[in-house]
């Protein structure tokens, strides 16, 4: 890693290499070797791997190195909306961890892994009474997967009744995951645009339904964090064309306890558990997407699922209608585990008050930088909220990415910006309930500096972060030609001229 001036703030693994150096000193052979690797064919025997001979202390050393100088929500508060980058409580890791969990092999034998199974269907059922469905499963790793599990139920509850729908609905201001998984799924996706309010506008719905629609595909509270208004009207509108309605519940937090998307007539939805269920999820992975279902959709869902009977626990794929697995074994199951002792340890009441702080926290926010900052929509928030820094960009070419990289240099980490995409310079803040009032007013002051620093001084926000370990990324050729792999060449020149360089 290096900072622009190329002094090398932390060597790769593979540079810190030594010959001959090692971690752990291995005792010498003392039994016979086993026979069989003299006739192993030479293709398939690995020698001379080229892993980096490091020091058990180079390694320790190297990675608390690393974890210092990346950010993460153990070091501050991280206002990443649509994200729920919430405190993750150590007893989670602690349980993920207890070896009959985290050794368990997924082939053995039901009768070995009851606790495990036992765990699962739990969760499952919980998962269930809070969505107000009827069943769930978890083995999708992703909400993204989540979706399209229910999309692929969807299309096969529609096969089994003869019904040829060829269509999905997804508002304006969906996630990106919502069309593309439809698209992915073979169904063609049609945009129903929101109105002045930030709520689905229920007479374009109306017009854009009809009998080949098979899913409508609804954020509540939308990305905008705004809770739709009309939902039961909308609800009822696409039941009334005979279509199913999905609830995108990647980030549930606001509802837990106070509102069940079933009540409100929703068929299926899929829950992050990596998100409203605290299993950690910075860096990219790994998540978990549960999708619960309504009895409709339940003969659909993915297999094997967990069945109980005299309290013995088994895996059955006896269920003709299911659309098959989505996933080898049953997805991620350490995530799982913490998402079931995030349950446990905070209870129903625990769970309601989780709801209750992080709307407060995010319209205690969203009423501070307000009028600072542009509040497309004036409605009370759910979990997040929507700002605009339009006005920066337009009086003084700072965009919001400038702002977000500032931030930075001030301690936090960056809201979510540019989405949804109908806010234009849009900046998405969801402080989450784990932050305290001290730490929200901090943000809030670093917010209040850096509009007084968009007009007085929108150079410096440009070329924002000043303090950070690395400056700007070339983030399109970060995405476009990763470097991924240590070849111990040294990486081609960056090109100024070359088109992957264009600024996002
Ligand atoms: C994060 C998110 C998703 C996608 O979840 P992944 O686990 O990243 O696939 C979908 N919808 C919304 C609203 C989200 O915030």
């Amino acid at each position: 890693m290096t900072r622009g001036d190329d002094s090398v703030l932390e060597r790769l693994i593979f540079e810190l290499s030594s010959p001959g150096r090692q971690g752990l000193l291995l005792p010498e052979l003392d039994v016979p070797e086993d026979p069989s690797l003299a006739e192993m064919p030479p293709g398939l025997l690995r020698e001379d791997l080229d892993f980096p001979e490091v020091s058990q202390i180079d390694v320790v050393r190297h990675f608390t190195r690393l974890s210092a100088l990346n950010y993460h929500i153990d070091k501050g508060m991280y206002p990443l909306g649509s994200c729920t980058m919430k405190y993750n409580p150590k007893v989670n890791d602690q349980m993920a961890g207890l070896p009959g969990f985290s050794g368990l092999h997924p082939l053995l034998p039901d009768s070995c892994a009851q606790g495990a199974l036992e765990l699962i269907h739990r969760l499952g059922q919980f998962l269930a009474s809070v969505a107000g469905m009827e069943a769930c499963t978890l083995q999708p790793v992703a909400g993204a997967q989540g979706e399209l599990t229910a999309l692929m139920m969807a299309k096969a509850y529609y096969a089994r009744k003869g019904e040829s729908r060829t269509r999905v609905l997804v508002p304006d201001s969906a996630h990106g995951t919502n069309p593309a998984s439809a698209a992915m799924c073979g169904f063609s996706v049609s945009e129903v645009p929101s109105n002045q309010r930030g709520s689905t506008d229920l007479e374009a719905l109306k017009k854009a339904l009809d009998d080949r629609v098979a899913l409508v595909m609804l954020t509540n509270p939308n990305t905008l964090g705004l809770f739709e208004e009309e939902i039961l009207e909308v609800i009822r509108a696409c039941h009334d064309v005979g279509a199913k309605v999905y609830c995108d519940g990647a980030n549930s937090n606001a509802l837990l306890g106070h509102a069940r998307p079933g009540d409100m007539g929703f068929d299926v939805m899929h829950f992050n558990l990596h998100k409203t269920f605290s299993t950690p999820h910075g860096g990219g992975g790994p998540g978990a997407g549960a999708v619960c279902c309504s009895r409709d959709l339940e003969p659909f869902l993915p297999v094997p699922r967990v069945r109980v009977q005299d309290e013995v626990y088994s895996w059955s794929r006896d269920f003709p209608d299911s659309i098959g697995p989505v996933h080898s074994f049953h997805g991620n199951f350490g995530n799982q585990v913490r998402a079931f002792t995030y349950i446990l340890s905070l209870g129903l009441e625990g769970l309601r008050q989780i709801a209750t702080a992080a709307v407060l926290n995010a319209n205690y926010l969203r009423v501070k930088l307000q009028d600072s900052y542009e509040l497309p929509y004036v409605r009370t928030c759910m979990h997040e909220f929507v700002l605009s820094g339009r006005q920066f960009a337009r009086k003084k070419g700072v965009k919001t990415l400038d702002i977000g990289k500032r931030l930075l240099d001030l301690g936090f980490y960056a809201p979510t910006i540019y989405f949804p995409l109908i806010v234009e310079e849009a900046l998405m803040i969801e402080p989450t309930e784990s932050e305290s009032q001290v730490s929200m007013d901090r943000f809030i002051e670093a917010m209040l500096q850096i509009a007084r620093e968009a007009d007085e001084d929108p150079e410096l926000l440009r070329k924002a972060p000043h303090s950070t370990p690395v400056g700007r990324f070339d983030e399109t050729r970060a995405a476009r030609k990763p470097i991924l792999r240590w070849t111990g060449e040294e990486p081609p020149p960056i090109d100024p001229a070359s088109p992957d360089r264009k600024s996002p």
